[in-house]
């Protein structure tokens, strides 16, 4: 017992060693990686459900690093919140997103929004509200066509200060959603306080339509809790026609997910439109 106790232990140090060194080397990348031009947005396309039309994108950020690869979001977001390079990324998120408007409304879709996650620090920063007034004003697009995704857990952790940020954000006239509802904490209680056009039902609830009915009963209350609080509804992760069926029946807006399309490079989206709308 002795024994393994101590292999136990070598094994975890090694781990813990492995991890910490595999972190600080991602930290260290990460600060070459905008310079280097290693990071670029894909853009996955959100669905109407109404009537089969493209109304929008998601912003994924990606990271293709020369030796080691793609490297999934959630492994180095983390890393960049701890250090604060999330916020000099975000800004260069929202000001790629901007630009991206404005490409699109050229090519004849001004209809269309996308939408930026904020990660927790950045939706903290104060300089937030200037950074996205500066490039709305700049780029002189419509300010409903930019949309910023705030998960629920973000809001949650002080409630107050949360509210008071996105009041300033809706101040501006852009869009408001909070994403993975239904995960983290439940903000069931304030959400009539919190300003927001739309809710993200997150995947977990969407992947297992037709098979589990708690999760449709949890979809389908969510869906008409949202009518009944005037905010619209986007499902995420939809990968099949039985899933958008349901979401169609409960008259769930919008779907997003790899039925209709992965996250796409903007150059491919903008390929991809005309037949994606014809679908
Ligand atoms: P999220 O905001 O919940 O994004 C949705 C994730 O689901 C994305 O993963 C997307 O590629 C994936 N997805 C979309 N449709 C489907 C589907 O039908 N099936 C399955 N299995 N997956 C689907 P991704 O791109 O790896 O991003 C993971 C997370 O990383 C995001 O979760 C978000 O929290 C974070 N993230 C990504 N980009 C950014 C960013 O620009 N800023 C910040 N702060 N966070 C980001
Ligand atoms: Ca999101
Ligand atoms: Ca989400
Ligand atoms: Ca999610």
């Amino acid at each position: 017992a002795k024994a393994q106790g101590k292999n136990t232990l070598q094994f975890f140090t090694e781990t813990m060693n492995e991890e910490a060194q595999l972190r600080l080397f991602l930290e260290n990348e990460l600060r070459n990686a905008m310079a280097n031009e290693e990071l670029y947005l894909n853009l996955q396309p959100k669905v109407d459900l109404a009537d089969g039309t493209i109304c929008g994108m998601e912003a994924l950020l990606r990271w293709n690093h020369p030796e080691r690869g793609m490297i999934p979001p959630d492994h180095f977001i983390p890393i960049a919140e701890d250090t604060g390079q999330i916020i000099e990324i975000g800004n260069w998120i929202i000001r790629t997103c901007c630009d991206y408007i404005v490409r699109l409304t050229e090519e004849g879709y001004g209809h269309l929004n996308i939408a930026v996650n904020l990660s927790a620090r950045q939706f903290r920063e104060p300089s937030l509200i200037e950074t996205i007034k500066m490039a709305i004003c700049e780029s002189g697009i419509d300010p409903t066509q930019l949309e910023f995704e705030i998960t629920e857990s973000m809001l949650m952790d002080k409630v107050d200060q949360a509210i008071e940020q996105m009041n300033q954000l809706k101040r501006i006239g852009v869009t408001l959603s909070i994403d993975d509802f239904g995960t983290g904490y439940s903000s069931l209680a304030y959400l009539r306080q919190f300003p927001i056009d739309l809710i993200k039902v997150d995947r977990s609830f969407v992947q297992d339509i037709p098979y589990n009915s708690g999760d449709m009963e949890i979809t389908a209350a969510v869906i008409a809790m949202a009518h009944r609080l005037n905010l619209r509804v986007v499902a995420e992760g939809v990968e099949t026609a039985e899933q958008q069926d349901f979401l169609r029946q409960q008259l769930c807006s919008y779907a997003q997910g790899y039925f209709y399309s992965k996250p796409l490079t903007f150059e491919l989206l903008v390929q991809q439109l005309p037949a994606l709308n014809r679908q």
